[in-house]
């Protein structure tokens, strides 16, 4: 059998963790799985359906009528929940405002972190999350760790959301980046941590290009 290999690229909200690991996923034919679009199909679901997260049973009953999964849609990776494409509304920011919230509930986090395993038994496999060196996948072959300036993150993820709402302020946007941090980085149940043996990657200054080629660079010193 060929040998499995995982990166995990984990770090602070719109940092670029995605753009960097669907980048190396191209690069070196891995698959990708979109860690963080998994939370943000559940709080869809549970915003749709009413379900309170301190309710345990519904919250139980919840996750077992969802089903997530990710199919590549004219060339990009897009999310289904229970048949459905929700890749554009999983964005949104009234999601964003709830996804952290969701992402506390253990009972969550078991579910997700199984169907994550469960998907990771291919060859080579790029997650990105905030878990994923520490928890899902503590043995992963290569793990990044990233972070940016708040100000850049916070115009990426304006960039990124301003086709959908154009109403945003750059204070509302810096301050949900800033709450969900702050809730990621101190929850109970796998809290966001730089894996002890993580590359830590600050891209607030470098191009994607100049970004890629030094996390390639690395993959074929450690990996290939
Ligand atoms: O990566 P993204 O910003 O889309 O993730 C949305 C949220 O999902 C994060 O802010 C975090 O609360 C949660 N998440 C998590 N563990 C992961 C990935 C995401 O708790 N592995």
């Amino acid at each position: 059998m060929e040998t499995q290999i995982i990166i995990a690229v984990d770090g602070f909200a719109s940092c670029g963790k995605s753009t960097l690991a669907k980048a190396l996923a191209k690069s070196l034919d891995y698959i990708y799985i979109d860690t963080g679009a998994m939370y943000r199909a559940v709080t869809l679901y549970f915003l749709e359906n009413k379900v309170n997260i301190k309710d345990e049973p519904s919250v139980m009953q919840a996750l077992d009528d969802i089903n997530i999964r990710f199919q590549i849609l004219d060339k990009k990776n897009t999310t289904f929940l229970n048949g459905k494409n929700i890749e554009e509304e999983i964005r949104k920011m009234y999601v964003s405002e709830w996804v952290s919230e969701v992402a506390t509930v253990s009972a969550v986090r078991r579910a997700m972190v199984k169907q994550q395993r469960e998907m990771g038994q291919q060859k080579g496999v790029i997650l990105d999350g905030r878990d994923i060196g520490t928890v899902v996948f503590p043995d992963a072959k290569l793990k990044f760790f990233m972070t940016a300036s708040l100000e850049v993150r916070t115009q990426r993820r304006l960039t990124e959301l301003q086709n959908q709402d154009r109403s945003l302020t750059p204070e509302a946007v810096a301050k949900n980046l800033q709450h969900r941090d702050h809730i990621d980085s101190t929850r109970d149940d796998s809290p966001l941590r730089q894996a002890k043996d993580a590359v830590v990657i600050d891209n607030s200054n470098i191009t994607q290009e100049e970004q890629l080629a030094m996390c390639l660079a690395l993959v074929n010193m450690r990996i290939a």
